[in-house]
């Protein structure tokens, strides 16, 4: 690692400057971005899928831990620093142009990858929801992203609590989700708005006998109308009414008081 240039001349050198229209905004804190390359554990020897590496700051900190990486760019500019990066970790990085919301990305791996971005945050959500709502069990080992800090507490939500919505629901029903760090705002270059966090989802087993769909669209009904009682909001979902008297939920409730258990047994009912 240390036989590397500085990140910021690699960026002169390669006339790197941040687009916006890119959603592009680097790290080049070596030890907050080696920290963030730790979250998925130990990955030295195993596959690691980064998703907008952009001049590759968080790139050197995977291939520092040892990881093998396959990184996904969209802005052909990054391409020659990246390659230059893949000289030095010698068939340790692939890098491909291209968009990761077209790429198909499982079938570059041939044993699960842990997945890796710090992306434009309406990208990230777009691929989050794709791999959340892909067939289970999934094709990758984990998750670490990073979103604007409330996006973040919305996919942690418990409860109970304003953030709590479909998004806690659908990321929690058969994965772990947690946030590993808080990352302040003046980390990046240019600085964003707002603050930020990296998540960190892995899988777990499916219930058994519950439909992604239904879940969803109980979820969106729910969620739809969250300050009316479920006996209002759930009208729409055929049959949702006659689950809950089943399953003895209160209809008078609001969709923020039920868990996520109390969903996915409702969305059996209804699969
Ligand atoms: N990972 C780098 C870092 O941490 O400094 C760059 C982060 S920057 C927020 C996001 C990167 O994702 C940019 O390099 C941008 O070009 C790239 N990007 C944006 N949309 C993309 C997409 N759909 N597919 C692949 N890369 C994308």
């Amino acid at each position: 690692m240390t036989t590397l240039p500085p990140l910021r001349d690699v960026i002169q050198r390669h006339g790197l400057s941040a687009s916006k229209a890119l959603g592009q905004n680097f790290l080049f804190d070596s030890q907050l971005l080696g920290r963030i390359a730790r979250v998925p554990g130990d990955i030295a020897g195993a596959n690691v899928f980064e998703v907008g590496p952009g001049p590759g700051g968080l790139t050197r900190a995977l291939l520092g831990e040892g990881a093998n990486v396959i990184a996904v760019e969209r802005d052909r500019r990054c391409i020659p620093a990246l390659a230059e990066l893949g000289e030095a970790f010698p068939d340790k990085l692939r890098v491909i142009e291209g968009d990761a919301l077209e790429i198909d990305a499982p079938s570059l791996f041939g044993s699960k990858p842990h997945i890796v971005a710090n992306l434009p945050y309406n990208v990230g959500t777009a691929l989050l929801v794709g791999w959340l709502s892909a067939d289970w069990k999934p094709w990758w080992a984990s998750l670490t992203l990073m979103f604007q800090k409330e996006v973040a507490e919305r996919i942690v939500a418990a409860p109970g609590t304003d953030a709590y919505g479909r998004l806690a629901v659908l990321s929690q029903w058969r994965s772990h989700a947690r946030i590993a760090m808080a990352v302040h705002r003046s980390a990046f270059t240019p600085p964003p708005k707002v603050m930020s966090a990296v998540v960190h989802i892995t899988p777990a087993d499916a219930p058994d006998g519950v439909r992604f769909k239904v879940l969803e669209a109980l979820t969106a009904a729910a969620f739809g109308q969250r300050r009316k009682m479920l006996r209002q909001s759930l009208k729409p979902v055929p049959g949702a009414i006659n689950a809950m008297e089943r399953l003895s939920i209160d209809s008078s409730r609001r969709a923020e008081t039920l868990s996520v258990d109390e969903f996915v047994s409702l969305a059996r009912l209804l699969s």
